[in-house]
Formats: C-alpha cells, structure tokens, sequence
C-alpha cells in the first residue's frame, strides 16, 4: 500500500507513524514544506485521556511526549486582579516543535519517508497513491483542490489573537482578564516547558481598532501588552516567535472524503483554541483513521469507517467549542461578575462541566462557589 500525505504537522506524522507500525511493508512519504526543525508556535496542550490514547497507540510516542512534558492539575481565572483556582483539572503541555521532534524522529525510526521543504502545489498530482491523505493545517490546499466534494464551510470570527510566549511561569492554564481604556483582553496561557508558557491574548475587534493594534508594529502591539498585563507577567517580556494577529477560522466540511483522498486535523475541521487544543483533535483523528485501517480494510471502506465513527464525536466537541468560543466573543459581558462568580461562569460554559462534576473535581471551590455566590447550602 502506498500512501501519500501532505502536511508534517501532529496528524500527518502521527497517522503515519501508526500505519507504518501496524505494516512496515507500508510505503508512507510524508511532504512538508518547513525545515524539520522549524520553531512555529509555542507550547500545546493535552487532557490525561489522550495521553491515554496515545499509550495505547504507540508507547514510544508516549514515552518521547512524557519525557518532554509539564503537568499542572488546577485552572487558574484572574479578574480585577484577585485569583480563583480550581483543581482537579489535569493537563499536559509540552512545547510544539518538541512534539514534532518526538514525531519526526519516531517516524524516522520506522522507516517512513519524510520529505521536508517540499511545498505541494497541486495535491493532485499525488493521487496516484492509494491513499491521499491532506492534513496540510487550516488552510488546507488539499481541500481546497476536492472543494466541490467536500464543501467545507469556512467562518472566520470576529474576535482577534495573538500567540506569544513569556518567561513568566504559569503553573496551570490560567485565564486572566484585563480591562484598559480601550476594552477587554483575555489571556490564555500555561507552562509548556521548565523555562517557557504559551500566553496568547484575545480580544474583540472594536477593542482591538481602539487599541491601534492595526497599525502598531509588533514591538509597539507587545509593549501595549505588556503594560496591560503588567501585574501578571511580572516584568516578564512577551515573546514573539513570527507572532501575528489572527482571526480564528472554523472549519467544517460536509463530506470528510472523496475517492481515495481524506482530510484530517485542522484541515477537517478546528475548534476554538479555549477549550482544548488542536493538535489533540489532531492525534485522536489520525488514531481513528489508522484503526480504521485494521483488518486489512480497503481504503474506500476505511474511509467510510473512519467518518462515522469520529465525525459525531467532532460534532460533538465543536458544538462545546462553538459556546466557548461565543463566550470569549463577548467577554466583556462577564466584566460585571465577581471573580468567583466569573471563575464558575468559565467553568461551566461549554455545558461539559457541571455544577456536580465541578464538586467532585474541587469540593473547595464549590463551597465557596455556594457560600460566597449562591448564599445558600446545597444538599
Ligand atoms: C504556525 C502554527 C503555530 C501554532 N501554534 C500553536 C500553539 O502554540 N499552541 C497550540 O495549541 N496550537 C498551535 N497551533 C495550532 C495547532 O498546532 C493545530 O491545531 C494542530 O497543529 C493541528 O495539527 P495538523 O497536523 O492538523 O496541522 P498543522 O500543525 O497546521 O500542520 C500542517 C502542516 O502542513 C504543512 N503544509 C501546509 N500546506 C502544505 C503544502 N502545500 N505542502 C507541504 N506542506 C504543507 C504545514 O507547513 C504544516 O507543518 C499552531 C499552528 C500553526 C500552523
């Protein structure tokens, strides 16, 4: 079987690690147009289940992550300056170019063939393999080329982001609030590594007009910043590694294959950064395409396997993301609660934590959650 597939991004090299180790006599050439040691992006993060799944798909992969990663269990909201925490939330994060280094090197070890700065111009001049697989990120060429049979929808949001590092360590994912004369920033950040958090900002695009930061140069947008977020980067300065301002972009697509050809991670679809990152949809899609594999199923039937089975549970994650997403759109709505208030509002907004699950997770938080709040006992 020879399989092609552009985009060396987690699913890409993940999918192919997979499927070479389940049949070595696999032929798998992987192309990606960046240097292997290319430094895009900061850190990423993963709940214990996908650690999990990851164990059970590959224990060298696993090894490679837990060698690499940082652990922290609470959820940090910051809001007029006073802090709430919430345990109970186990994550892992671990920096991006760490992860494809562990990924490239096992894909190496099994023997798959990986081509790196080849930019594919027309994907369909690899479709003569078996299989094509497009997993070539949000602005996926390969599905740009099958549109019509894809029909993917894309929404790109109001709001405006910027991923930045700090040397100022956040030990949780903390999300901290800031007002300034010009609107409501949010920062999402966490520790990705001994020495480095990812702290990306958000805000909304009438904060971010008054905020100049269509004009600013990056240094002026990161001094800006800074001053915002003085009290939490504690003098740290913000990093920027190729930084930019970015809408986010929600992807669907109405059919997930055509012929022999298939999407997969972020060219599939994305879900809102503020509830669990991309490149875990990304390793679970290229685990559920592999398995889809198993028993010696022909690619038309794998395809058709692979789609059932995970498109309800993408579904199901994006519908969560949508709400979160809208959350983070209007903010500044939230400004008038008090941090407790506010901390419970963020924890309960995708509808996949409630009041009951929040109690077993951090019986603390919850009693003062229902004295400070609620004024009352629950039973
Ligand atoms: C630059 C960048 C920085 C990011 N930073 C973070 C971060 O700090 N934290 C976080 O949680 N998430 C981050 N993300 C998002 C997250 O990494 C994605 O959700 C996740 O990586 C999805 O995995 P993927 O394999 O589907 O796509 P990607 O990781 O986007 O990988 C797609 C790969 O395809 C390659 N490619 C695209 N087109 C072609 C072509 N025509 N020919 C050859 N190769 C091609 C790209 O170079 C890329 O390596 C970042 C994404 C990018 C692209």
């Amino acid at each position: 079987m020879k399989i092609h597939i552009v985009g060396g991004g987690p699913a890409g090299l993940y999918f192919a690690i997979l499927m070479k180790k389940a049949d070595p006599s696999r032929e798998i050439v992987v192309f990606e147009r960046n240097a292997p040691d290319a430094t895009f992006g900061w850190g990423v993060v993963f709940s214990d289940r996908t650690l999990g799944y990851l164990y059970d798909s590959d224990e060298a992969t696993h090894q490679g992550i837990v060698d690499n990663f940082q652990t922290w269990d609470n959820v940090d909201v910051v809001h007029r300056g006073e802090k709430v925490s919430i345990g109970g939330n186990r994550f892992t994060g671990i920096a991006r170019i760490r992860l494809l280094n562990v990924l490239q090197a096992r894909c190496a070890e099994l023997g798959v063939d990986l081509r790196f700065g080849v930019e594919i111009g027309d994907p369909a001049a690899l479709a003569d393999a078996d299989l094509l697989v497009g997993a070539d990120g949000v602005n996926s060429l390969v599905r740009a080329r099958y549109a019509e049979h894809f029909q993917p929808s894309l929404d790109s949001r109001p709001n405006r982001y910027i991923w930045y590092g700090t040397r100022r360590l956040f030990h949780g994912l903390t999300l901290t609030f800031r007002e300034s004369d010009t609107g409501v920033f949010a920062a999402h950040s966490y520790k990705f590594s001994r020495d480095c958090s990812t702290f990306i900002v958000e805000c909304d695009p009438e904060t971010w007009q008054r905020g100049g930061f269509d004009t600013r140069s990056d240094e002026q947008a990161r001094a800006e910043l800074e001053r915002v977020f003085a009290a939490d980067l504690e003098g740290h300065p913000l990093l920027s590694n190729n930084s930019k301002w970015i809408q986010f972009l929600l992807v669907k697509n109405s059919c997930w294959r055509h012929e022999n050809v298939v999407l997969l991670g972020d060219a599939l679809h994305t879900a809102h950064f503020s509830i669990g990152s991309g490149t875990k949809l990304a390793l679970e899609d290229a685990i559920a395409l592999a398995t889809s594999f198993e028993g010696g199923a022909k690619v038309e039937d794998a395809l058709v396997r692979f789609e059932s089975a995970r498109r309800p549970i993408v579904e199901a994650l994006q519908e969560a993301a949508q709400v979160s997403m809208e959350w983070f759109e209007h903010a500044r709505d939230a400004m008038n609660q008090s941090p407790l208030e506010l901390a419970y509002a963020l924890m309960t907004r995708s509808g996949r934590i409630d009041h009951e699950k929040l109690r077993r997770r951090d019986p603390n938080f919850i009693a003062n959650y229902e004295r400070g709040v609620v004024g009352q006992d629950y039973q």
